[in-house]
């Protein structure tokens, strides 16, 4: 009866969608935020806007007068009773704003300095985005910038543009077409929002200040559009709980609370809830419900406003008991008289294990360490396109215990004996027995860090593997004698490359047939000491690229054949290679080094040496 009457599609019922702010650091997020919650003085309270906890809510009768300078015609109407905005920008709330995989983050906006294009950040959020299939805006910031603006504060963006000089405008356009090209590498299709004829289609580029607010009108009204346009009706209206954990705080006086934003439903005091924590699940109840006191309430002791209820959308801190391991991206489920908690517990730990799909099945790969569930389903989505295995998940600081698990790929595979850690701390006693053991800690707070780093591990302990087995790397050739320059110490060679590559290093030999027995004889000649082409010195010589030859200097090998009694000009030599020599090269030290003649080169040496 109760979800009857919440489904009930009436205008009390709305509820409004959430909008989450992101892009690459010191696009001009925090103050693109501080200026559309800036109140116009005339106008006083610009009707209602409130803060709450980690985010700001935007009554519609706000709205409608901050976009009135772009809203002349009363086109928009207003469906939405307002838009929720969280306060924190980046990454970290918009994938603790989650569900089930999907984002509860109903529109975002990316800023994108349009003085820089788009950034490492940049990339890292159009990614997010998409993984979470959500819609948003581009705001393209700083156009003050741009040399010789001429300001209008507060003012519709098309006007701005209009009244600028002629130079402005054609840098204006110059750089929003790098952009666009920009964006179009990434495969989005983009549009100045004024000229987006198929919001499913481009995304909407708005360009903005944060400083004279130029623009940001326009921004709040294609906010708005575009939610009403894209969220399905039923995502209008109040219907069951839905509610993540944005944060875990301790409050002084209120013990470890939870900062959530209640996205669907309502929430009272009192109500009985169940989360995901470290160590399992947690169930408790709500011992106050509270928001911050408004600015204008100074007088006010305490910090908080206690509310008896609260409806969907908004930013809530709530306190209670056991919050001390509460995982932030967790979601809250609200136990009914009807329901099992039990189940429910089951239920929301199911978040956490059901990332455990993504490790990978051989029991080969890295560990993974994140802060938030938001930011280990983040970085495990991407370590998948990557194709980068996963051995183990974690939440939390780093202590010993997590790198013993990771020091079973020492035995396993050296190159997944690394911990990729995101956002975390790592305990100084689980740092030092890593660095004992051998277990690469890398940390970042921004995923693109921790692949690089990783990347370059790769790179550096595949070096270290080819100065290893460099020797026994052997790269096919076939050379004919054009002249002998030196018979003996040392041996050198005029030759001819007639197949494959030459290199320094090489062990060359003849392969000969005696007549008498028919056993095949390999007489080594010796490793290349040097190349030389036209008196300079090579490392490498392939096929064709000597016309004039080759001068061959090799090493002086124990029993070095004699030149003219056992070898001589018509024997053809070949580099040595031997069934180790092959494995080596097909190990991933080299894979990417041989080429696909090469290959082929070295079947038919195989059957040279008679190797099976
Ligand atoms: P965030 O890291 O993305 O939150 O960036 P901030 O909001 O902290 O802004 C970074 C810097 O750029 C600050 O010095 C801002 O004053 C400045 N800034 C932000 N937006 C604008 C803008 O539209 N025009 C100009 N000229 N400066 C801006």
């Amino acid at each position: 009866k109760h979800k009857a009457a919440l489904d009930a599609r009436s205008a009390d019922n709305l509820r409004s969608p959430i909008c989450c702010i992101l892009g690459h650091v010191d696009t001009g997020k925090t103050k693109l935020l501080d200026k559309i919650r800036q109140t116009n003085v005339q106008e006083g309270e610009a009707g209602g806007i409130t803060q709450q906890i980690g985010a700001t809510y935007f009554p519609i009768e706000a709205i409608r007068q901050k976009t009135a300078v772009v809203n002349q015609d009363e086109k928009l109407e207003f469906k939405v009773p307002g838009l929720l905005i969280i306060d924190t920008p980046g990454h970290e709330s918009f994938t603790n704003l989650r569900t089930r995989g999907s984002s509860l983050c109903n529109i975002a906006i990316l800023v994108i300095d349009i003085m820089h294009g788009l950034e490492q950040q940049t990339l890292e959020s159009i990614r997010l985005l998409r993984d979470r299939k959500t819609p948003f805006i581009v705001a393209l910031n700083k156009i003050d910038r741009l040399y010789g603006w001429e300001a209008i504060p507060d003012n519709g963006v098309q006007d701005s543009l209009a009244k600028q000089p002629r130079a402005v405008q054609r840098e204006f356009e110059d750089r929003v077409q790098k952009t666009k090209i920009a964006l179009a590498e990434q495969g989005l299709n983009s549009e100045l929002y004024y000229k987006n004829r198929n919001l499913g289609r481009n995304v909407s580029l708005v360009p903005t200040s944060a400083v004279t607010g130029e623009g940001v009108p326009d921004m709040l009204k294609l906010l708005i559009e575009l939610t009403q346009n894209r969220m399905s009706e039923k995502l209008m209206y109040l219907s069951e709980l839905e509610c993540t954990v944005l944060e875990v705080k301790v409050i002084e006086g209120l013990g470890t609370t939870i900062d959530v934003v209640l996205s669907n439903g309502v929430l009272r005091e009192g109500d009985r809830i169940v989360l995901c924590g470290m160590n399992g699940p947690i169930a408790t109840n709500v011992r106050a419900l509270l928001t911050p006191q408004p600015l204008r309430e100074m007088r006010i002791k305490s910090a908080y406003v206690h509310h008896k209820e609260v409806k969907a959308a908004l930013g809530v801190k709530i306190a209670a008991n056991d919050l001390e391991k509460a995982i932030a991206g967790s979601r809250l489920l609200l136990v009914g008289p009807d329901d099992d908690e039990e189940d429910l517990m089951d239920e929301v730990m199911s978040d956490l294990t059901d990332l455990q799909k993504n490790l990978d099945k051989s029991g080969k790969g890295v560990s993974v360490q994140a802060s938030t569930l938001g930011s280990l389903e983040a970085l495990l989505d991407f370590l998948k396109q990557m194709k980068i295995p996963v051995m183990s998940i974690s939440i939390g600081p780093v202590y010993k215990r997590d790198v013993m698990k990771a020091t079973t790929m020492l035995e396993k595979a050296k190159e997944f004996a690394v911990m990729l850690c995101f956002d975390v701390k790592i305990d100084k006693e689980a740092e030092e027995y890593a660095e004992q053991q051998g277990i690469r800690i890398f940390s970042a707070d921004i995923i693109y860090h921790l692949f690089d780093a990783f990347t370059n591990y790769q790179k550096e302990l595949l070096e270290v593997k080819r100065k290893e087995t460099a020797a026994q790397a052997v790269f096919p050739c076939v050379l004919h004698t054009i002249k002998v320059i030196n018979k003996r110490n040392p041996m050198i060679i005029g030759v001819d490359v007639v197949d494959g590559s030459l290199r320094v290093g090489t062990p060359i030999a003849v392969v000969k047939i005696d007549p008498a027995t028919q056993m095949r004889q390999v007489m080594t000649l010796g490793r290349v000491v040097s190349l030389e082409v036209n008196h300079k010195s090579v490392d490498i010589v392939k096929k064709g690229q000597a016309q004039g030859g080759v001068a061959m200097r090799l090493d002086s090998p124990a029993n070095q054949p004699t030149w003219g009694r056992h070898v001589d000009e018509s024997d053809i030599m070949y580099s040595e290679i031997t069934r180790d020599s092959i494995n080596t090269l097909k190990d991933a030290a080299y894979r990417d080094d041989v080429t696909r003649d090469e290959w082929l080169l070295l079947r038919q040496l195989k059957s040279v040496f008679n190797i099976a």
